[in-house]
């Protein structure tokens, strides 16, 4: 069976990355998502193990020194990394597996894995991110003011990925966001076995 891609999805904080994850695995139970570690607090409404693997600075720098993790970074003060041992059972599965990660994450993937899929997401103005992470109403003036500051940070790498989509409406973001997914398994590079196969019958022919 073919390996399953890996499919990097980056964006703004508050610029609705879960919600359209969440819709994209409901449309489309094959792909799996997976659920990074972190040391920041639990948002209300967070549980451990769904959203993220809550652990302490002890527990992440242990699994740093253990080499447990595919590619981590820092995010305003707390660690945040990818559990290497789920990604690299689901991609042998043949499942297409999800990383929900900022840039610095999402370059390291980049370098290892030259072919991992590479999503950005948009908010269709700048305002109406600002409102979005104000509106969400979790975080406090000043981690807003943070997170903000980051966006623009990370805004200077998004000609890094391969597509940017526009979260101006979510179903239509996941449907997109699938359809990208779907014309990425179809990349020549992913094929050679077969188009090689065809090439030599050709000539037999
Ligand atoms: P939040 O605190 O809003 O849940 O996440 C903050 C940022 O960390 C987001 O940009 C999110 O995509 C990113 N992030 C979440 N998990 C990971 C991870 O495992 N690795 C990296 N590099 N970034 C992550």
């Amino acid at each position: 069976m073919a390996e399953g891609k890996l499919i990097v999805v980056s964006g703004f904080s508050g610029v609705g990355k879960g919600t359209i994850i969440r819709e994209l695995m409901e449309m489309h139970q094959e792909y799996a998502l997976s659920v990074s570690a972190t040391t920041r607090d639990p948002r209300p409404g967070e549980t451990n193990g769904v959203q993220y693997h809550f652990i302490t600075r002890e527990q992440f720098e242990q699994m740093i020194r253990e080499d447990e993790l595919l590619e981590y970074a820092t995010y305003l003060d707390n660690y945040y990394g990818t559990p290497k041992s789920f990604v690299r059972k689901k991609l042998e599965e043949g499942r297409d597996v999800l990383l929900e990660i900022e840039l610095q994450g999402a370059r390291k993937i980049r370098a290892a894995f030259p072919d991992a899929l590479m999503l950005f997401i948009m908010p269709p103005d700048a305002a109406t991110l600002r409102d979005r992470l104000v509106g969400r109403g979790s975080e406090s003036p000043e981690v807003i003011e943070a997170r903000l500051r980051r966006a623009g940070a990370e805004a200077e790498g998004i000609e890094e990925y391969d597509f940017v989509l526009v979260n101006q409406d979510y179903h239509v973001c996941a449907r997109e966001m699938h359809q990208l997914i779907e014309a990425h398994h179809r990349r020549t590079i992913f094929h050679l076995d077969f188009i090689e196969q065809v090439r030599r019958d050709l000539q037999d022919l």
